[in-house]
C-alpha cells in the first residue's frame, strides 16, 4: 500500500502544476491581455488578408512536445502561424462573404464560462445557465414574432442549426427513410449549401430536390412554387419542405416569406427560413419591415455570429412548437436517473443533438446586458444604411452597374469596360482589390456573369470605410484601364 501511495506522490507532484498559483495566472493574463491590446489597436491598419501565406509549414515543425514552452513563444507562433494567414474578418474592411464580428465582451463571457465551467447541458447540473440561455431563446423569439410556445436553441452556427430545423421538421412530419424517395424539398436556386448538406446529413439524400426559380430581385417566385407542390402532388409525390431564405449569402435577397408562408400553410408544408446572415436584422424597424412573415415558419435559423456581431461558434435554431423540437431531440438514459426536471424548463441536451456543450449563452448575454440591446439596433440600422449609401455612391463611377436595390446589407455590382471581357475585367479588379489589402471584397457568379459583392456586417464598419472603398474602386479600375 505504501508503494502506491509513494507512486500517486510523483505523479502528483507533476499534475498540480496543472492547477496555476494567482501569480501565475496574473503574469498569464498580462501576457494575453498585452497581445490582445496590441492586436485590437493593429486592426485598422492590418492587412483584410494575408495573401501568398497559406502555405506556412509552421505546425509540422513545431509539434507538441514533452517539455512546456513559454507563453510569450507561443504567442509569436500563434502571430506567425495563424494571424497573419488567410482572412481578417474581424477588420473593419472586411466586406466580403458574410463579414465577422469579435465583440470584446464576448470573448470576456467565454472567459468567465471556460474558468467557472458550469454544465449548461442539462437544468439540473446548472439551473442557471440553462435558464439563461432559454432566457435568451425567449428574447429572440419574441423579437421575431414567434409565439411563447415556441423553444430554441443555442448551436455552434448556422449550418448545425439548419440541421435542427430540417431534423425537426423530418420528425414532425413523421417521415421514414421508406417515404424519402416519394418525398420533396422545395428550395430556392440560392438557398446556401448547408441546407442540402443539412438533408444529405439527416438521412434524407433521396427525397426529391426541386429548386425554385427566382425573380429579377432573386428572390423564390412564390407562384412557380405553387405550381410545383401541386404538380408533384398530382405524380403522386409528397411535398413536404419548403426552406426559404431571409437573406441569401450571394445577393442577401429575401424571399416573400409572406406569400410562401400561406403556400406552405395550404399544402401542409414544414417552412423552414434560414436567416443565417439575415434574420436578426428583425432587431431593427427597417429589417423588420423587410422581414414580414418570418414569424409565420415552423422553424428559423438565426446566426448571432453574423448579425449580433459576436465571435465566431454561435448559431441559433428557434421552433414555433416546443414540442415538436423536443419530440425530435429528447433522449432517455439510467445514468441520468438523477436529473429530474424540476421546473418548467427545457435543457439544451433535449432540444439538440449536443449534450455536454460550450455554455454559449454567456458570450451572447453579456455584450447584450453590458451595452443594452438599443446599440445592436442602432449598428444593425447603420449597416442597412451603409450598404444603400455605397449603392448609390458607385453608381456615380463610369461603368459601374448595379444589382437590384439592397434588401439587407449586401449590394453587387461590376464594371462594364467599354471593350473586352467584361468578366475577366470584374476578375482582374477583385485581384487587385484583394491584393491591395486595405478592404477585401468577394465576388460571386450570377447567371454566368462575374459579379462583386459587397457585405457590410462587421460592427467596426461605418461610412470612413465605405467612402474608403469607393476611392479603391476607382483607383483600381483607373489602374486597370491604363494597363
Ligand atoms: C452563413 C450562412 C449559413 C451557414 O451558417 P454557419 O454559421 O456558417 O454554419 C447558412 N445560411 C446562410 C444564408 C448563411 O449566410
Amino acid at each position: 500500500m505504501s508503494d502506491i501511495r509513494t507512486l500517486i506522490g510523483k505523479f502528483e507532484e507533476q499534475a498540480r502544476c496543472l492547477e496555476t498559483t494567482p501569480k501565475i495566472r496574473e503574469e498569464l493574463f498580462q501576457e494575453v491581455h498585452c497581445y490582445t491590446e496590441k492586436f485590437l489597436t493593429n486592426l485598422k491598419k492590418a492587412p483584410t488578408y494575408w495573401k501568398g501565406q497559406e502555405n506556412k509549414e509552421g505546425f509540422s515543425d513545431n509539434p507538441l512536445s514533452e517539455e512546456a514552452s513559454s507563453l510569450k513563444d507561443i504567442l509569436n507562433f500563434f502571430q506567425e502561424q495563424v494571424i497573419e494567414t488567410g482572412l481578417n474578418p474581424p477588420s473593419p474592411g472586411y466586406l466580403a462573404y458574410i463579414p465577422g464580428g469579435g465583440l470584446y465582451p464576448s470573448a470576456l463571457g467565454d472567459y468567465l464560462a471556460a474558468v467557472t465551467n458550469r454544465y449548461a447541458g442539462v437544468f439540473f447540473a446548472s439551473p442557471g445557465a440553462v435558464r439563461m440561455e432559454n432566457m435568451l431563446l425567449r428574447w429572440l423569439a419574441k423579437e421575431i414574432g414567434y409565439p411563447e410556445s415556441s423553444a430554441g436553441n443555442l448551436t455552434s452556427g448556422g449550418s448545425i442549426a439548419n440541421l435542427i430545423g430540417i431534423v425537426t421538421g423530418r420528425e414532425t412530419k413523421k417521415l421514414r427513410a421508406k417515404d424519402f424517395h416519394k418525398s420533396v424539398i422545395y428550395l430556392g436556386a440560392h438557398t446556401h449549401h448547408s441546407v442540402t448538406k443539412s438533408v444529405r446529413v439527416a438521412g434524407m439524400q433521396d427525397c426529391l430536390h426541386h429548386l425554385i426559380a427566382l425573380d429579377d430581385k432573386h428572390r423564390m417566385i412564390p407562384e412557380l412554387l405553387e405550381k410545383a407542390i401541386s404538380q408533384d402532388k398530382a405524380k403522386g409525390l409528397t411535398p413536404w419542405l419548403v426552406v426559404a431564405s431571409a437573406g441569401t449569402t450571394d445577393v442577401g435577397a429575401v424571399d416573400p416569406l409572406d406569400e410562401i408562408a400561406t403556400i406552405s400553410e395550404k399544402y401542409q408544408l414544414w417552412f423552414h427560413v434560414d436567416g443565417a446572415y439575415g434574420g436578426l436584422f428583425a432587431l431593427c424597424p427597417e429589417g423588420k419591415e423587410i422581414l414580414q412573415g418570418i414569424d409565420k415558419s415552423d422553424s428559423l435559423v438565426i446566426d448571432p455570429h453574423k448579425s449580433l456581431f459576436l465571435p465566431f461558434g454561435s448559431g441559433a435554431v428557434l421552433v414555433r412548437e416546443k414540442k415538436n423540437l423536443f419530440n425530435a431531440h429528447n433522449y432517455e438514459a439510467n445514468y441520468m436517473q438523477d436529473a429530474i426536471e424540476v421546473e418548467n424548463e427545457l435543457s439544451p441536451g433535449e432540444l439538440s443533438p449536443e449534450f455536454t456543450k460550450h455554455f454559449r449563452g454567456l458570450r451572447m448575454w453579456l455584450p447584450l446586458k453590458l451595452f443594452g440591446v438599443s446599440v445592436f439596433r442602432a449598428a444593425l440600422s447603420e449597416k442597412l444604411y451603409l450598404a444603400r449609401y455605397f449603392y448609390e455612391k458607385v453608381q456615380e463611377i463610369q461603368g459601374i452597374e448595379v444589382g437590384p436595390f439592397p434588401q439587407l446589407s449586401v449590394v453587387i455590382f461590376r464594371y462594364l469596360p467599354d471593350c473586352g471581357d467584361t468578366n475577366k475585367f470584374n476578375q482582374r479588379l477583385i485581384q487587385e482589390i484583394q491584393e491591395d489589402g486595405r478592404i477585401f471584397l468577394s465576388s460571386t457568379l450570377l447567371e454566368g456573369k462575374f459579379t462583386l459583392r459587397l457585405a457590410v456586417l462587421c460592427f467596426r464598419t461605418h461610412l470612413e470605410h465605405i467612402d474608403l472603398t469607393l476611392d479603391i474602386l476607382r483607383e483600381k479600375i483607373d489602374y486597370l484601364l491604363q494597363k
